[in-house]
């Protein structure tokens, strides 16, 4: 089966990860401070929190922003459930903001409408997660003019778009956010096998952070109740979580990160093939804005939605392992039960994934397999 994606090890990241299981420190050394460095370094930001999963850096986030019990965190429906998850485990609550149908981002108008609504109706979100989906950039400048206006905290949701750019530089500079997340899941663009990463240009939102990756505890004179007792000296002062990376994990990024931009360079190659081969037949092509450069997480075509189940199992069933991003978030079952929410909600996000399916798209995808995979296409589509 060819999968949907899939990581690239190399000899080079072998070697890291032994050095490190040989080394004296498995956790807690100095691997992901490095990591840490390199990842800041390549998205020209002054701090990187490195933890366990995109999971986690979401939850620390909206944490250390302060989400609490009586609060609203907004995102996009179509992403996947940890952008929203994250307001939940803090006590608040989610709403959702409609996508674009041509970016199949967040939509900065709706949002614009829903902040006005909301303005009157006295329930202003306190974050709002954009989220980049397949790594493409959402229009960040537009949403973060309406931070201003309405005085919300912003979350870039990343986990997609390690490498790519916008008109203002890498993703992850945090120009126009408090904070952006990315994610090292093994079919994300660089993989750490679980491991997650928050970069922020605020230095107390890093502290608070990393004091709260590792149990609210600091080892900071500066950041405690009264004086320390003396080096051994340690204070919990907030409660925090087991939420760190390992040195294993920190190794394996920092291996990954020199072939970063190679990853998504090879991701570019093959998209621009899917856009050839597949111009003559009827599936919509993803969205790429021409200023931009998407780190191309996911290459998701769109078909008649009374078709999608039949090419999807057919695909399938000719060992291309396809898959569908997402399914809508306000229709799981959870959000439904617990805020109410209703097919209908969110009309363009459910359009959307009615007619959704991910083609492979990894950096060992060979053009051979990738002929493959657009023949087997066509034979569903004309079958279908
Ligand atoms: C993968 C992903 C996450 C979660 O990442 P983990 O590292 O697996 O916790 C969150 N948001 C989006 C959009 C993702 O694709």
């Amino acid at each position: 089966m060819i999968p949907y994606g899939k990581q690239n090890i190399s000899e080079e990241d072998i070697a890291a990860v032994t050095e490190v299981l040989r080394s004296d420190y498995l956790t807690q050394g100095s691997k992901v401070p490095e990591f840490e460095q390199k990842i800041a370094e390549y998205c020209g930001v002054p701090h990187a929190v490195a933890s366990n999963s995109a999971t986690s850096a979401l939850h620390l986030a909206c944490l250390a922003l302060g989400l609490g019990q009586g609060d609203v965190l907004w995102t996009s429906p179509i992403t996947f459930v940890a952008s929203a998850n994250c307001a939940l485990y803090c006590g608040a609550s989610v709403d959702f903001v409609d996508i674009d149908p041509k970016t199949r981002n967040l939509c900065p108008e709706k949002l614009a409408e829903k902040l006005a609504a909301a303005k009157v109706s006295g329930r202003l979100p306190k974050i709002v997660v954009p989220v980049h989906f397949c790594g493409e950039p959402c229009d960040m400048a537009k949403i973060h003019a309406l931070s201003k206006e309405y005085g919300f905290k912003i979350i870039e949701d990343a986990s997609h778009a390690i490498g790519a750019s916008h008109q203002n530089g890498k993703v992850g500079n945090c120009q126009f956010s408090d904070i952006t997340v990315f994610s090292f899941h093994p079919v994300k663009i660089i993989t750490t096998a679980e491991g997650g990463v928050a970069t922020t240009r605020d230095v107390h939102l890093a502290n608070k952070m990393a004091q709260l990756r590792s149990h609210g505890i600091t080892r900071q004179a500066d950041e405690m109740q009264g004086k320390t007792h003396g080096d051994w000296y340690y204070q919990q002062v907030d409660l925090g979580y087991n939420y760190r990376m390992t040195e294993m994990q920190a190794a394996l990024g920092v291996s990954q990160m020199r072939r970063l931009d190679e990853f998504v360079s090879r991701r570019h190659q093959l998209a621009a093939q899917y856009d050839d081969l597949l111009a003559n037949l009827p599936v919509v092509l993803p969205f790429r804005q021409p200023e931009n450069r998407s780190a191309l997480h996911l290459y998701p075509i769109w078909v008649q939605p009374e078709k999608r189940k039949f090419i999807f199992d057919d695909l399938r069933q000719n060992g291309v392992g396809v898959n569908v991003h997402y399914i809508p978030v306000h229709t799981q079952p959870h959000y439904r039960e617990r805020f109410g929410f209703q097919a209908g909600d969110f009309p363009n996000a459910e359009d959307y994934y009615a007619g959704a399916i991910s083609l492979p798209l990894y950096f060992d995808l060979s053009n051979e397999q990738q002929k493959q995979v657009v023949e087997i296409l066509k034979q569903a589509l004309q079958a279908a």
